[in-house]
């Protein structure tokens, strides 16, 4: 019935075939900063917003803080503030990240919301109506002390695999074993130390394990949204869930699960079961939906539409797609949980949930929990561009769900060598020659040959696919591709020779005109990524905001102004000597690395010049023997990967059995003089660390996976 008014309104406001979206990013956790993996999440997701709406389509996009559960109850009560005020804390820091990296949410809300605990309590009831609620007695360790049930991450104990001490709940960080925290030798709580004791107690669950949820999920994780035809799934995703639903017992494979938990606890009360909580995982995708009601409620939505629609209307109409983006790490939870809970709570399934791996920093991995890596806060105060970090993003994300690495040099090269070298580049030289000579006029250039030539329609339209699909990287790779074609066709023309004759002016003219065309399409592309680059170049160009329908042809420019500097490797250098993520403020420089022990003081300092005049390599140890007359070295033959083999003499004897070396991958000093010795030609040095007298000899060993010859820098 909400249909009969509402599509009038739409088709006179829309083109035919524009989409409606609620998008989403997953909450973050409200116990800390944002790290430099929520900034590529949203990022991610802010471009793919910007350029849906580039193309007519409406979307709403919200977020909202996750606040609840036992970690940000024990982390407030430890600094003696109210779970509120320390999410309110952490909410209030927000807006400088998003506003710092362009990300324009429509609207942020948190899960402690009077809005997450109407539809929290609502969706519950529903299910619970529907006979997909039970209620099991459990027993699970109780902290005496404090008075609470444990999560297993506040249990500690001794492993009872391989014994070692103050080991996790639920794993153990020495051997790997997996168990239950009611294995653990003498297990303790984290929280007091007490002696945990065993204590039932009756918990809620939803039964995943229902044969109308397994044959609901079985479907839903192969099947493919009704309005694009797109899978709701990436494949990899999809094979995930197909493990999790597989096999000839698809019931017993998912389980319940156990959504309750007892009080103390900072969460939303269960209805009719005082003293019951809901488990936060529960209510923190309902945060999506509560985050677009207050958005709704507040009117704003209508005012950016134009419609008169509420949340309820919204949500129950079948125009509008409901698309996640979420990490790697939180599949499970919204490929079986989520889209069981809303479909049989009677609301809209998710169209799409769009995975995306985990970032890691010169190689580390990035973890949410200790939030190492690069600090956005600090990469902003520092007065690094934004748009730098968009760019490096992007052109690094497909829709395939693979981790991404934030590496500082390659961070540099590219931003200097795309967006300045090549981008940036056309608008400054077309303009010197437009401003000179030609008063800023520019020539329309449909007509011309040389313009058709370079094919921009062509490469528009496969650039808009690539960013449709979210496969960012290739709408990159194609933008960079044009703006090699567009300055190789500006320096094969020599516009400075043609400049110093006056019958070559009309022809000057076309060359700048087109080059500044072309620089008006890349911007077109680039724009979702680079959005204020892109108002700037609007400037520049005096042609208003640039979309996808028509692109005006250029008349006059405006005087040329430096649209973007280049990344200074002083200011790399100092985003990287800054503390985790956090604490970013006080940046104090870091006190000189190294000093491992008193007795061996630091060489003193190189430059990186020096020290990539010293060529290391990875080589394999392909024969190791004694050498007759020598107590002290190894004749080692090595393979650098040069085709032939070297010979190596080492002082490793005393530590080492020849033939436990043979095979094995180490670093070798492969530009070294060759070096006569009495035994023979020793044709580079292996690496090895030694201490003070007595401390031992340590061959360096390579990882699995390295080949030799591989340089190491
Ligand atoms: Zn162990």
């Amino acid at each position: 019935m909400l249909l009969i008014w509402h599509s009038p309104v739409t088709t006179l406001i829309c083109t035919p075939m524009a989409r409606t979206l609620f998008v989403t990013t997953a909450l973050p956790y409200a116990n800390g900063s944002f790290h430099v993996g929520h900034m590529m999440e949203y990022i991610q997701a802010d471009i793919w917003v910007r350029f849906m709406r580039m193309q007519g389509h409406t979307v709403h996009f919200v977020c909202a803080d996750d606040a609840h559960g036992a970690p940000i109850m024990l982390r407030a009560e430890s600094e003696g503030v109210t779970p509120q005020e320390l999410v309110a804390r952490i909410a209030a820091e927000r807006p400088r990240y998003l506003h710092g990296f362009h990300i324009e949410f429509d609207h942020w809300h948190s899960t402690d919301s009077p809005e997450n605990v109407l539809l929290s309590q609502s969706i519950y009831r529903t299910l619970r109506e529907a006979g997909l609620i039970e209620t099991k007695t459990i027993e699970q360790f109780f902290d005496p002390v404090k008075a609470m049930f444990l999560p297993d991450r506040y249990i500690k104990g001794e492993c009872p695999n391989c014994h070692a001490k103050d080991q996790n709940g639920d794993s153990c960080e020495v051997c790997g074993t997996v168990y239950a925290p009611t294995e653990l030798i003498s297990p303790y709580s984290a929280l007091s130390g007490a002696t945990p004791v065993l204590k039932a107690a009756e918990h809620y669950f939803f039964r995943l394990s229902d044969a109308r949820c397994v044959a609901f999920l079985k479907d839903w994780t192969l099947g493919s949204a009704p309005h694009t035809g797109l899978p709701h799934l990436q494949p990899e995703a999809r094979n995930k869930a197909s493990e999790w639903l597989g096999g000839s017992d698809a019931a017993a494979a998912l389980g319940d699960w156990d959504i309750s938990r007892d009080a103390p606890y900072f969460g939303i009360p269960i209805p009719d079961a005082p003293g019951k909580y809901f488990y936060v995982w529960l209510d923190a995708p309902v945060g999506y939906l509560a985050a677009l009601k207050s958005y709704f409620d507040s009117g704003r939505a209508q005012e950016r539409t134009g419609t008169t629609q509420t949340f309820d209307e919204f949500m129950a109409d079948p125009a509008t797609e409901q698309i996640h983006f979420i990490g790697k790490d939180i599949i499970y939870f919204h490929t079986l949980f989520w889209p069981a809970m809303l479909k049989f709570s009677g609301r809209k399934v998710p169209d799409q949930i769009n995975v995306h791996g985990f970032i890691t920093v010169s190689g580390d991995k990035m973890s949410k929990s200790r939030g190492t890596g690069i600090s956005p806060l600090r990469y902003l105060e520092l007065g690094m561009n934004p748009e730098w970090f968009r760019y490096y993003i992007a052109a690094k994300l497909n829709a395939r769900i693979e981790d991404i690495d934030f590496n500082p040099e390659d961070f540099v090269a590219r931003v200097n060598s795309d967006l300045i070298g090549k981008y940036v580049n056309i608008a400054s030289r077309a303009a010197t020659f437009l401003a000179r000579h030609f008063e800023g006029a520019v020539l329309p250039v449909a007509d011309s040959a040389d313009w058709q030539q370079l094919g921009a329609a062509a490469v528009g339209a496969e650039v808009r696919a690539a960013l449709e699909a979210r496969d960012f990287a290739r709408a990159v790779r194609l933008a960079m591709a044009f703006a090699d074609a567009t300055n190789q066709y500006f320096d094969a023309q020599k516009p400075w020779e043609l400049a110093r004759s006056e019958t070559q002016r009309a022809r000057l003219h076309e060359i700048a005109s087109v080059s500044v065309h072309a620089f008006q399409s890349l911007t077109l592309w680039l724009k979702p990524i680079l959005p204020e680059l892109a108002r700037a170049a609007e400037g520049f160009m005096g042609c208003g905001p640039l979309s996808w329908t028509s692109l005006p042809t250029l008349t006059r420019l405006n005087a040329y102004e430096h649209l973007m500097t280049r990344v200074d490797a002083k200011q790399m250098n100092a985003l990287l000597e800054a503390p985790a993520a956090g604490s970013a403020a006080s940046a104090a420089p870091r006190t000189p690395a190294g000093q491992p022990s008193p007795a061996t003081p630091l060489a003193p300092e190189i430059s990186i010049d020096d020290f990539m005049k010293v060529d290391l390599r990875v080589a394999r140890i392909v024969a190791a023997r004694p050498v007759a007359g020598s107590d002290k070295l190894l004749e080692l033959t090595l393979d650098v990967g040069e085709g032939t083999l070297r010979t190596v003499f080492s002082g490793i004897r005393s530590a080492y059995d020849p033939e436990s070396l043979v095979g094995r991958l180490t670093v070798v000093v492969a530009n070294l003089a060759p070096r006569k010795m009495k035994f023979g030609l020793s044709e580079g040095m292996v690496l090895a660390a030694s201490g003070p007298e007595a401390a031992g000899l340590y061959l360096l060993q390579a990882d699995s996976g390295a080949a030799p010859g591989m340089r190491l820098t």
